[in-house]
């Protein structure tokens, strides 16, 4: 078969397999990303059923003082910190869903409890929680013959075991619930408490103490700045400098990488030796599919879940998707378009060959390679993400998110420290307008 003839195959297969009829779809997880998932399938006709292992709909942002397991035993999901100064880091306005605002209030920087009233209202608008089922762990999800699966769930309440059969899977597991530990030199050494973010919950632990950061990312400066509230000293090591951190607080030092720990103390590469308590791991968290079997054919290699197309689509099982993988973006917007690309795949639009998956998906890695970008940052999208996002829709010809998304997240990190003092409002021409608090 030459090329030409494998595109028109794969067309047929679609449109008369899957592009004419009422799927039935299995969305794992009912966090925000899975709430768009819901709604886009409904709203396309489909028949959806969301499995959620926790009570609550909204995942991480449901905050808790529990860390390590939870009543079934099962490790914390949420990886939500409460602070002095909890706030989002983005604005409401790059947080929020499709054609659903937020209730009109001066503040654009919220705090987790109103994102989480937010989540719970669009799923009560949308009637979305009565096809979702709660307390049920999904533990594993095979291929069937003729594109479709088996997914295993398993009752928490109950401890019952059942199996159903799926057309299409959602996977919509959020990626910030296992901790990436980085190996350094004699950490395991240090006599003082070492932590990871996902476990880290508010600042009065570090109290009139002597703190290293670990880790520059959002969740490295938010915690950065909170310890540093109360602490006497936080020290924080990064690949590469932020000096908004310093400007925030004179208790805090930026410094570079590390070299080795000592029993109380740290080196850094600049030769600068520290004395400290405690340390903060900031170091981000690994994608995790315990679920999947093997026969899924996704593997996790170095942080890059691979073969996706376009980090959606399972390209060796076409039927499943994952929502919600790329990170350093808006993620809210980003569910519903990831969603719509998905639903219009499933419909047969675009029309692409496995090959030439592979091929864009091998061409975006060596641009990421030239780039010097790690493999680990294989869906790191930031700046870019307006690209992606306007990249899907123009592929599979659908709606566009507003290219004001775009405008108001690259102008928000331009603010540096200033962006959580300010508030925004997207108009109605496509702009936006901004206004000291
Ligand atoms: P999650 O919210 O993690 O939801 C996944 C759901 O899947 C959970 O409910 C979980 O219980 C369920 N689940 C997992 N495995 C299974 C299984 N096997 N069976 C059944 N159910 C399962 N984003 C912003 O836009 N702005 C911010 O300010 C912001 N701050 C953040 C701060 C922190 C500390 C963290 C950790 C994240 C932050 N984010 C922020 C990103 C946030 O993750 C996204 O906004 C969004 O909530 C992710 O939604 P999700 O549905 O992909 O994942």
């Amino acid at each position: 078969l030459v090329f030409s003839d494998l595109m028109v195959l794969h067309f047929l297969y679609l449109i008369t397999n899957v592009g004419s009829c009422k799927m039935r779809i299995a969305i794992i997880g009912a966090g925000a990303a899975g709430l768009a998932a819901l709604k886009h399938g409904l709203d396309d006709g489909h028949d959806c059923i969301a499995y959620e292992k926790s009570g609550k709909v909204g995942g991480t942002w449901n905050y808790s003082d529990n860390v390590g397991r939870d009543e079934f035993g099962l490790p914390i999901h949420s990886s939500m910190y409460q602070g002095l100064r909890q706030v989002t880091n983005l604005p409401k306005e790059l947080m929020q869903y499709e054609n659903f605002a937020y209730k009109e209030s001066k503040r654009s920087i919220l705090f987790q409890e109103e994102v989480l009233a937010y989540i719970n209202s669009y799923a009560n608008t949308f009637n979305l929680t009565s096809h979702i089922t709660f307390f049920k762990h999904i533990t594993e999800v095979s291929p069937l013959p003729e594109n479709k699966w088996t997914v295993k769930i398993k009752d928490l309440k109950t401890n019952v075991m059942e199996s159903k059969e799926y057309d299409a899977v959602m996977v919509c597991v959020g990626n910030y619930s296992v901790p990436k530990t980085p190996k350094i030199q004699g950490l395991e050494i240090f006599k003082g408490k070492i932590i990871h973010s996902h476990i880290y919950r508010k600042p009065d632990p570090f109290r009139n103490r002597k703190t290293l950061v670990i880790g520059g990312g959002p969740s490295g400066v938010d915690i950065s700045r909170m310890v540093a509230e109360v602490a006497d000293k936080v020290y924080v090591s990064l690949r590469s400098g932020n000096d908004s951190l310093e400007k925030f607080s004179e208790k805090v030092t930026i410094k570079p990488e590390i070299l080795r720990f000592t029993e109380n103390g740290v080196g850094f590469k600049d030769g600068s030796e520290a004395t400290i308590d405690d340390v903060i791991l900031c170091t981000g968290y690994l994608y995790s599919y315990p679920f999947l079997s093997p026969k899924c054919d996704i593997q996790v290699d170095n942080n890059w879940v691979k073969y996706l197309y376009k980090q959606i689509v399972n390209i060796n099982h076409q039927t499943m998707a994952f929502i919600g993988i790329p990170f350093r973006v808006t993620p809210f917007p980003m569910f519903g378009i990831q969603v719509r690309f998905f639903l219009k795949f499933l419909k047969g639009q675009p029309v692409v060959s496995k090959d030439q998956m592979l091929e864009e998906l091998t061409q975006y890695m060596l641009k990421k390679k030239e780039e010097g970008q790690p493999i680990h940052y294989a869906h790191f999208l930031g700046l870019k993400q307006g690209w992606y996002m306007d990249d899907l829709a123009d592929t599979a010809c659908i709606k566009r998110v507003p290219p004001v998304i775009q405008k108001l997240y690259a102008h928000f990190h331009s603010l540096g420290n200033k962006k959580f003092k300010m508030s925004f409002r997207l108009l109605n021409d496509g702009e936006f307008e901004e206004s000291d608090l």
